[in-house]
């Protein structure tokens, strides 16, 4: 399919990839209950994987009975359309039907990562004005209970299973008791769907509003951008506490009536790589973080099994490095192929897609339909730069699953946009063939001795060497330099962390990349600080080099200082 950039309705095309019965859109109509309509109730929409090693097949038909329950249990406690309804739990059954349920009786989802402590849960439900929460009742009692009464939008709690702590609502009967049966709530393709907290990696996590309409682009892109056909079996990796997990873990996936693997459990490499052999999975999202995992257990582990089912690979959520996508084709027998898209986007931007030449390193080239620069910011507005040249990535607005805000924040939303273009915050370079290079993000970029370094390409140079597992790179102040590059590096099993290896990694960075942009100095870290959605925090790194305050911490997952 092709998207005409100059026609007066450029998604006219990929609006055809939806029902939209009398104009209304709504996401859980396109995702579920349009399939059962034509038919296709009895296919598998979800396969469930327990942690305890359960499977667990849910049809198409039974998502649409139980998101029916739910939006009748939703309705039954006097929620009407618009309300805010959160999540926090794990990646049970109950999180998708949440969702769905949500979407179809009109009201706003919100997923929360179950990990969260209860002050990043409060914060947002705050941020969020959040009518409804359900939830486990474990994570009620150890995260929620304190501090309930100060959300006073808050009026209903359901609790997952049979019982519920006083004040809460057991979740289990009232869907028992509750209709399979309901009539979608008509949304219009403008009305707000889903909030999505930006991952936190530069600082205070923002809010973005989703609309119904953005189930076009999910539909198009997880076509385009994934290859998503009906039946094909997909695996995104992404919890929906993130918006991978929820545009590519429910909406663009159902859309396209695949079915979808959910495993409850966290990374584990002999699961994963059972999993895609057991399930014969064939499209395959995952994450940088989790493929340098992979690595760091070397193509041993992955010799056992076999991978045949494989046709696919992406991924998402930080630069892939090339290492990664030449290691992956040795030991999957394809490529993982980057692509590139942000919280704001809502989708797919940027991708290798199938069927393209992938260049290690490169996150491909813009999506059918969308128009993407680079650009520098100037005293008379933005000026796009020609390729090879680094400048802020800045996209067209217009693609249907574009943030419509950032919620409270009016000022912060607005700074996103000049002259024309949606403003990225991250740099990169457009090579003459049209690819598109990750160098970093705004904040990040390194400035020594008149070079400008983007600390992707040093931390790549570094996971190039045996030894190195992971990498995070910073500018630190220096007085002739203006700021010197500085590593922070974890090991792969077999390596010690000593004085010659410094050297020694020093001297490969160096080799590879000049004196100018390699790191004057390595660090060893067992671990590096990453938000929960898997990224590096630089400006952690930074924080405690220079003692300055942390700053906004609420996403941070592993922690060592
Ligand atoms: P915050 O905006 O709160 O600081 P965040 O930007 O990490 O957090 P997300 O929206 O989850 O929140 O992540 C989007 C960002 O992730 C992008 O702006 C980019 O910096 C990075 N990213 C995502 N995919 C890629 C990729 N393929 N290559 C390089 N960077 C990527
Ligand atoms: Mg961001």
């Amino acid at each position: 399919m092709t998207v005409d950039s100059n026609s007066p309705d450029p998604w006219k095309e990929a609006r055809a990839l939806i029902d939209a019965p009398g104009g209304s859109v709504n996401i859980a109509h396109e995702a579920v209950d349009r399939h059962v309509a034509q038919g296709h109730g009895a296919t598998v929409a979800m396969l469930w994987l327990g942690k305890d090693g359960s499977r667990r097949p849910l049809s198409y038909g039974a998502l649409s009975d139980a998101s029916a329950r739910m939006a009748n249990v939703l309705t039954a406690h006097g929620l009407t359309k618009g309300d805010s309804v959160f999540a926090l739990m794990g990646r049970v059954p109950d999180l998708y039907i949440t969702a769905l349920g949500t979407l179809k009786a009109g009201m706003v989802f919100t997923p929360l990562f179950s990990a969260f402590g209860p002050e990043p849960i409060q914060t947002r439900m705050e941020i969020g004005s959040a009518n409804v929460l359900v939830t486990t009742a474990q994570l009620y009692r150890r995260k929620i209970a304190a501090w309930r009464d100060q959300i006073p939008s808050l009026k209903l709690v359901l609790i997952l299973g049979d019982e519920a702590p006083e004040g809460c609502v057991a979740l289990d009967p009232a869907m028992a008791a509750a209709s399979p049966s309901f009539e979608t709530v008509h949304t219009e393709p403008e009305d707000p769907a889903l909030i999505h907290f930006t991952s936190g990696t530069t600082g205070k996590p923002k809010g973005a509003v989703h609309v119904h309409n953005a189930v076009v682009y999910h539909a198009f892109s997880g076509r385009h951008a994934l290859d998503l056909t009906p039946g094909t079996i997909y695996w995104c990796t992404a919890d929906p506490g993130w918006v991978t997990g929820t545009s590519y873990g429910i909406i663009a996936p159902l859309v396209n009536r695949v079915t979808m693997i959910v495993d409850e459990a966290e990374f584990d490499l002999d699961r994963w790589y059972a999993t895609v052999q057991n399930e014969k999975v064939e499209v395959w999202y995952s994450a940088p973080t989790a493929i340098r995992m992979m690595m760091r257990s070397g193509a041993e582990a992955a010799a056992p099994y076999d991978f045949s089912s494989l046709r696919f690979l992406a991924s998402v959520g930080e630069p892939l490095n090339p290492e990664a996508v030449i290691w992956s084709e040795k030991v999957f027998g394809q490529p993982f192929h980057d692509n590139w898209w942000q919280t704001e986007t809502g989708g797919v931007m940027i991708a290798n897609r199938p069927g393209m030449a992938v260049r290690p390193g490169s996150m491909g080239k813009p999506m059918p339909g969308i128009e993407a620069g680079i650009v520098e910011h100037t005293d008379a507005g933005l000026e796009p730069l020609g390729t090879g040249k680094v400048g802020e990535l800045a996209l067209r607005p217009g693609w249907p699953s574009m943030m419509r805000a950032y919620l409270h924040e009016q000022a912060r939303y607005d700074k996103c946009f000049a002259d024309g273009w949606y403003l990225s915050g991250d740099l990169a370079m457009r090579d003459a063939d049209g690819y598109f290079w990750f160098v970093g993000r705004a904040d990040d970029l390194i400035k020594t001795s008149g070079h400008l370094i983007g600390p992707f390409e040093v931390e790549s140079a570094l996971i190039e060497h045996p030894a190195v597992a992971e990498a995070g790179v910073i500018g630190i102040p220096d007085e002739t330099a203006g700021e010197v590059v500085k590593a922070y590096v974890t090991l792969n099993p077999g390596y010690q962390p000593d004085a010659t290896l410094e050297k020694e990694l020093r001297g490969h960075a160096r080799k590879k990349l000049g004196p100018a942009v390699a790191p004057r100095e390595v660090i060893f870290r067992t671990t590096l600080p990453k938000t929960r959605s898997g990224k590096i925090m630089r400006r952690l790194l930074k924080a405690r080099e220079l003692g300055l305050p942390e700053g906004d911490i609420s996403t941070l997952e592993t922690d060592e200082s």
